[in-house]
């Protein structure tokens, strides 16, 4: 008889945003006219830029002729795009890796989702909480994550970041195989210094256990302090992968490209004590299941990089690091507690009056008709917390953070 993978079956409930989406869409019916502003998902509205159009429209007369028709492309991605990112977003920052240490993929959600496949099943996997739901739900379907017990997974280990430790998850007690960190975080809109990263590279060093070090907001770090890889520490290519995107970096949520560093120097031992490469293993992975970002795409991406690019994507990422200003100078005025939301396009809040999440959720829809995300959607520590993105235009931003100053009381 055909069996299913029964580890979906323990899946709590609705991923959050669908059930967001529930709640948005039942309210819309019953109230047609109303003008709904959402700042709850994570998804960009400005337009790609212009550099990267005209590198995109070129890139199509490419393929319309033999001379450059492109067919499958290079299992890591073309070289052009990589070369870009090795000099720009690495070298500069003092950081050499290696063009077979970089893989070209078409997003950090896939790439953060499928990595633990080539790790056992028998890994404890540590988590801060609140955190981005891929990680724990990819493992989770995995079957490595035990069974979940009131809102949390047995095998599960819970860093808590709450405004009581300033968001820095502290060290397990516990040993932790594979470690997810995020920085700057969704949804805290919150970032690890050089110090609290140190402190995870020694660790994961120590103890034999793998970062997954999501950076996919690197570019919204303002701070010249805040690192933008975990490779600026020393050590963490022994230890660490790191996933970036171009989904806000440049407006690519639907274009969709992304990469993922795999160090050489990165090994496991296997179980007769051979020393593994992971970027060998991820490699051998990307080419049986993966046929790359088309060329196209590929080419959009480099075009980021060009002198013009760099102007025109600083435009567009200090335009939404505005709209964070204004929601977090705006819901201060009222009296919230804010966090976030000056190295991040998120703004983290703590829900007033002892509300819950949802009970935010449901009061700022029914009432002022702007759209968040509960933080409880992301862990048990985001109870009591509220998540708000800088992604929305200008107008919906003033609009909405007016709505919230002049309907809810704290
Ligand atoms: N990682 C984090 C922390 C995110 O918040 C997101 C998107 O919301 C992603 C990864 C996904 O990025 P991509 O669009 O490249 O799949």
């Amino acid at each position: 008889m055909l069996k299913i993978n029964e580890n979906y079956l323990k899946l709590p409930g609705n991923y959050l945003f669908a059930e967001i989406k529930t709640r948005v869409n039942d309210y819309k019916e019953k109230n047609p006219d109303a003008d709904v502003i959402s700042l709850g998902i994570g998804d960009v509205t400005q337009p790609l830029n212009d550099e990267i159009v005209n590198a995109l429209h070129s890139a199509v007369d490419d393929m319309s002729v033999p001379e450059s028709f492109k067919g499958y492309g290079p299992d890591h991605g073309y070289s052009f795009l990589i070369d870009a990112i090795l000099e720009n977003e690495y070298a500069s920052r003092g950081v050499k890796l290696g063009s077979n240490e970089i893989f070209i993929s078409d997003g950090a959600k896939c790439d953060t989702g499928n990595f633990q496949e080539i790790f056992g099943l028998d890994n404890t996997i540590a988590v801060t909480d609140p955190v981005y739901p891929v990680y724990v739900d990819t493992n989770a379907m995995a079957g490595r994550t035990g069974e979940f017990i009131n809102g949390k997974w047995s095998n599960v280990i819970y860093m808590p970041c709450t405004a009581e430790n300033n968001f820095t998850p502290a060290l397990p007690k516990e040993t932790a195989d594979i470690i997810y960190l995020c920085s700057p975080n969704n949804p805290t809109g919150t970032t690890l210094s050089k110090t609290e990263l140190k402190k995870w590279v020694d660790y994961a060093r120590e103890n034999g256990s793998v970062i997954m070090f999501d950076a996919a907001y690197s570019a919204y770090i303002t701070d010249d302090e805040v690192p933008r890889s975990i490779y600026e520490i020393d050590g963490a290519k022994e230890v660490a992968v790191e996933f970036r995107s171009y989904s806000k970096k440049a407006g690519f949520t639907g274009t969709r490209c992304a990469y993922t560093v795999v160090p050489n120097a990165l090994t496991v031992k296997s179980e007769s004590g051979e020393e593994v490469s992971l970027n060998n293993l991820w490699a051998r992975r990307v080419s049986t299941k993966f046929n790359g970002v088309s060329y196209i795409i590929q080419k959009g991406a480099a075009a980021v990089y060009t002198d013009e690019g760099k102007k025109q994507t600083a435009i567009t990422i200090a335009y939404y690091m505005e709209n964070a200003r204004i929601i977090r100078e705006g819901l201060q005025e009222l009296g919230l507690k804010t966090f976030g939301g000056v190295n991040a396009p998120y703004i983290w809040l703590k829900t007033p009056n002892g509300m819950t999440s949802w009970e935010l959720f449901d009061k700022l829809l029914n009432e002022v008709n702007v759209v968040g995300t509960p933080g409880s959607g992301f862990g048990p520590s985001g109870e009591g917390y509220f998540r708000l993105t800088a992604f929305g235009s200008r107008v919906n931003t003033i609009e909405a953070v007016k709505r919230i100053k002049e309907g809810l009381e704290v």
